[in-house]
């Protein structure tokens, strides 16, 4: 039988793309090169050869960081590199106040590689409010945050800038994808919308759509919709830190991220603002409240837009469903996979049991 002949490592055309590129810039004059150069924000100083040399070093970096940046997309199962969740602490009363003008004061961000499945970096920094400049007993109470954390904190456009400097430093959004990631609608639909019209400001691109952690949760485990503890109950986890801290709540919900990473959910984009027919309705409910009837008020401006992901990871849950704890349990140490089982229940061992093993996406 004939032997299979080997591929070069040449032959991917990424090395045809990068020869046509180099005799392009051979053929080119000086001042040529050092327009490019400079319009590249390289150094234009140097020799022609020289010049030539780091036009065509500088080509072939990008396009191989853009190949292995593809390649880890393909492995991972989350068509972005990194998903960075946030969780706003707002402004707020006790008792349920239609229309309250609820302003960001708290301001935390956790990025999570999507193909480490681990917690790289962090954002955080406080907002001093100014419709409602003093915090209720309420509000401090909730989310610990004092008064002069906030007296000494910079405004919201100002912690907005610094928090796009801080994806701009990282390469978020140029150099690698992200996508935010929320415990439900309101960070994005209801917070940050709001402050956004209060301080007069455009609403930010990359808060128009988002990975609502909750909502993939539910889909991907076939459970109910929680709020967050009893959802990292039920993965076996406890929460750390303080509740409704938006530090400790964000790194809550980036570790339920890793853990469905783990489990093999296709964590993507499942919820926008539907500028078309966005309305103020329901932006006055708790975010707390976690019935269905509130949720909807919420999201009535928002649109699903990846109903085929869920039924994807939902229908791929369906196959086992009969099996008791018990025989899920035996399966899964039959497999050799670690069931983790402390506090899980058996929804979600059966669909741990259907997930390919982790090592085999890597
Ligand atoms: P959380 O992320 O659950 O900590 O909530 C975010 C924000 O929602 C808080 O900072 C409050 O502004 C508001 N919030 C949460 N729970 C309540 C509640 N029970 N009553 C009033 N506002 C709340
Ligand atoms: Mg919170």
């Amino acid at each position: 039988m004939a032997e299979k002949k080997e591929k070069s490592p040449f032959s991917d055309p990424i090395y045809k793309q990068l020869s046509q590129l180099n005799g392009k810039i051979n053929r080119m004059g000086k001042s040529e090169v050092q327009a490019k150069l400079k319009e590249l924000r390289l150094d234009s100083r140097g020799e022609v050869d020289v010049l030539k040399r780091r036009l065509k070093n500088f080509y072939k970096q990008q396009k191989l960081k853009k190949q292995e940046t593809e390649k880890q997309l393909k492995d991972a199962r989350c068509p972005y590199n990194f998903l960075c969740v946030i969780d706003f602490e707002a402004t707020c009363e006790g008792e349920k106040v239609p229309d309250y003008p609820h302003e960001i004061i708290e301001f935390p961000a956790v990025l999570v590689d999507t193909r480490q499945k681990a917690i790289v970096d962090t954002f955080h920094e406080y907002c001093k409010p100014s419709l409602n400049p003093q915090l209720s007993e309420f509000c401090r109470s909730l989310t610990g945050i004092s008064q002069e954390t906030i007296d000494g904190a910079d405004t919201f456009p100002e912690v907005l800038q610094k928090f796009e400097n801080w994806l701009k430093d990282r390469g978020l959004g140029s150099d690698y994808s992200f996508c935010i990631a929320t415990d439900g609608p309101w960070d994005m639909g209801r917070f940050l919308h709001l402050q956004c019209q209060f301080c007069k400001i455009p609403f930010p691109r990359w808060g128009r759509k988002w990975v609502n952690i909750r909502k993939a949760y539910t889909n991907f485990y076939r459970t109910k919709s929680y709020s967050l503890v009893p959802m990292l109950e039920l993965l076996g986890l406890k929460f750390e830190g303080q509740q409704h801290c938006g530090f400790d709540d964000a790194r809550n919900i980036a570790r339920i991220a890793i853990c469905m990473l783990k489990d093999g959910a296709h964590l993507k984009v499942n919820e926008r603002i539907d500028w078309n027919s966005l309305t103020k309705k329901g932006e006055s409910e708790s975010k707390d409240s976690d019935t269905s009837e509130s949720s909807n008020a919420v999201t009535a401006a928002l649109s699903d837009i990846t109903q085929d992901g869920i039924n994807e990871d939902a229908n791929n849950a369906t196959k086992s469903s009969d099996l008791t704890l018990e025989q899920v349990l035996t399966e899964l140490e039959n497999l050799g996979v670690d069931p983790d089982i402390q506090g899980c229940e058996s929804v979600l061992l059966t669909h741990r049991l259907q997930q390919p093993k982790d090592e085999e996406s890597v």
